[in-house]
C-alpha cells in the first residue's frame, strides 16, 4: 500500500500512520498478495478524482486553466453566445470576463454551499477510499481471477501490445460507465436515493465545485462503483496478461482521465459545451449534463450517463436539447426551499430518510395535504 496516497496530499502522513496503527495495512498486504498493484491503482484513481492539485483531478490548476482557455475560444467563435445566467437561460455577455466568470454565478448562495459540501466530501473521501481498498477491491480481485482460472485455466500470458492496452482501457471505461449509469439511475429512481442525491441537484448555479457537491453519506455509494469497476477490469486483464498490468494501468487511467477531463469541468460550468447531435447519441457531451440539472419536467431523470450515451439510449433517458434550450438549474421550487442553505443540505436528507422509513407521506410547509415529492415521477418506490 506504499503508493496509495498521492505525494502531494496534505493528509498523506496522517493516513499512512492511521493505516499502520489500525492494522489495515498489515491485513490488506496479507490479503492482496501479488495483486496489490491493482488495489493501489484503484485507490490512487479515487483519491486523484477528489483532490485538487493531483493530476487526475478535474480541479487541478491545469484543467481549470484549460477549461477557461476553451471557454475563451468559445467566446470568440460563438461571438459571445452559449453562456447561461443563474437561471440557466442563455444570456448575452458584455465582456469576456462576464462570459467566463459571471459575478451572479460565483456570488450565488448555491456556489457558497458548493464550497462547504466540497470540503466535507474531501475530508471524508479518503476514509471511503481506504475502507474499500481494504475490503471490496481485494474481494472483487480474488474472485474474478479465481473464476477465470476455474473456467479457463492458467493465464494465457498475452503480450500486452498497444492494441491490447487500448482494449483494456476501453473495457475499463465501459464497465465504469455502466456502473456509473446504474448507480445514478438508482439515486434518481428510489426515494432514499433521491432524498440524498437532491443535494447535488439543489445547486442553482453550476460551477466546477458542483461536481463533487454531494451529501457525505453519498460518498461510499459513489466510491463503491469505481472501486468495483476498475478492479473488475484490472483483474480480468491481470489474468490475460499474467499479472503484468502496471504499465497498462497507468495508460488505462490515462485514457479514462482524458475522456473525463474533457468532460469533467464543463459538465458543471455555465458555458455550454455540446457535441454534434450524431456524436451525442454515442458520447455524453458536457452540455447534456445541463439538461440533467434542469428542474423542468421534460428534463427530469435524463442524461444519467457519464462517458457514453449507450445506457441512456437503451433505457430511454437520453434527451438531446436544442441549441440554446433553457435549463433552469436546481429543484422544483417546493423542494428547493428544503435544500437551499448548507445546513438544509446536510440535515434534510436525514429527515427525509427517516420519513420514508416510517412510510409517512411527503408534506411541505404551509401545505395541509400530503403531496408527491415535487420534481419526480409519481411511481417511485423505495
Ligand atoms: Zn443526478
Ligand atoms: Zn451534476
Amino acid at each position: 500500500m506504499a503508493d496509495v496516497i498521492s505525494p502531494k496530499s496534505p493528509f498523506k502522513e496522517d493516513i499512512q500512520q492511521y493505516l499502520v496503527e489500525s492494522g489495515i495495512k498489515e491485513k490488506s498486504d496479507a490479503i492482496l498478495g501479488p495483486f496489490s498493484d491493482i488495489s493501489n491503482q484503484v485507490a490512487e484513481a479515487l483519491w486523484n478524482a477528489v483532490l485538487p492539485g493531483s493530476p487526475g483531478s478535474s480541479l487541478s490548476w491545469e484543467l481549470l486553466t484549460l477549461t477557461l482557455l476553451m471557454a475563451t475560444a468559445f467566446w470568440f467563435f460563438r461571438k459571445g453566445r452559449g453562456s447561461k445566467d443563474a437561471g440557466g437561460r442563455e444570456r448575452p455577455a458584455n465582456s469576456l470576463l462576464h462570459y467566463l466568470l459571471p459575478r451572479e454565478i460565483y456570488t450565488h448562495q448555491s456556489a457558497r454551499v458548493d464550497i462547504g459540501l466540497y470540503l466535507l466530501d474531501r475530508g471524508m473521501m479518503p476514509i471511503w477510499t481506504v475502507l474499500f481498498l481494504g475490503s471490496v477491491a481485494p474481494f472483487v480481485e480474488r474472485n474474478t481471477i479465481g473464476v477465470l482460472q476455474w473456467a479457463f485455466g492458467a493465464s494465457p500470458g498475452v503480450e500486452p501490445t498497444i492494441a491490447w492496452r487500448l482494449l483494456y482501457g476501453l473495457v475499463t471505461v465501459l464497465i465504469a460507465d455502466m456502473i456509473f449509469y446504474w448507480t445514478h439511475y438508482m439515486m434518481h429512481k428510489t426515494q432514499i436515493g433521491w432524498a440524498i442525491h437532491k443535494v447535488h441537484h439543489s445547486a442553482q448555479v453550476l460551477t466546477p465545485l458542483t461536481r463533487p457537491r454531494e451529501h457525505f453519506i453519498a460518498g461510499p455509494v459513489w466510491a463503491l462503483g469505481p472501486a468495483i469497476g476498475i478492479t473488475l477490469a484490472g483483474s480480468i486483464f491481470a489474468w490475460v496478461f499474467n499479472g503484468d498490468i502496471t504499465r497498462i494501468t497507468v495508460w488505462n487511467v490515462g485514457i479514462f482521465s482524458l475522456l473525463y477531463a474533457l468532460n469533467g469541468n464543463f459538465r458543471h460550468y455555465h458555458v455550454s459545451f455540446r457535441y454534434p447531435r450524431w456524436l451525442e447519441l454515442w458520447l455524453q457531451s458536457p452540455g447534456m449534463h445541463h439538461t440533467h440539472h434542469s428542474y423542468l419536467e421534460k428534463h427530469w431523470d435524463t442524461n444519467l450517463g457519464l462517458v457514453t450515451s449507450i445506457w441512456d439510449r437503451m433505457m430511454g433517458t437520453i434527451y438531446i436539447a436544442d441549441k440554446y434550450e433553457e435549463t433552469p438549474w436546481g429543484l422544483a421550487p417546493k423542494d428547493q426551499a428544503e435544500y437551499t442553505s448548507l445546513r438544509d443540505n446536510l440535515v434534510t436528507p436525514f429527515r427525509e430518510i427517516f420519513r420514508i422509513l416510517r412510510k409517512k407521506p411527503k408534506t411541505y410547509p404551509g401545505s395541509a395535504t400530503p403531496e408527491l415529492a415535487a420534481g419526480k415521477t409519481p411511481d417511485l418506490s423505495a
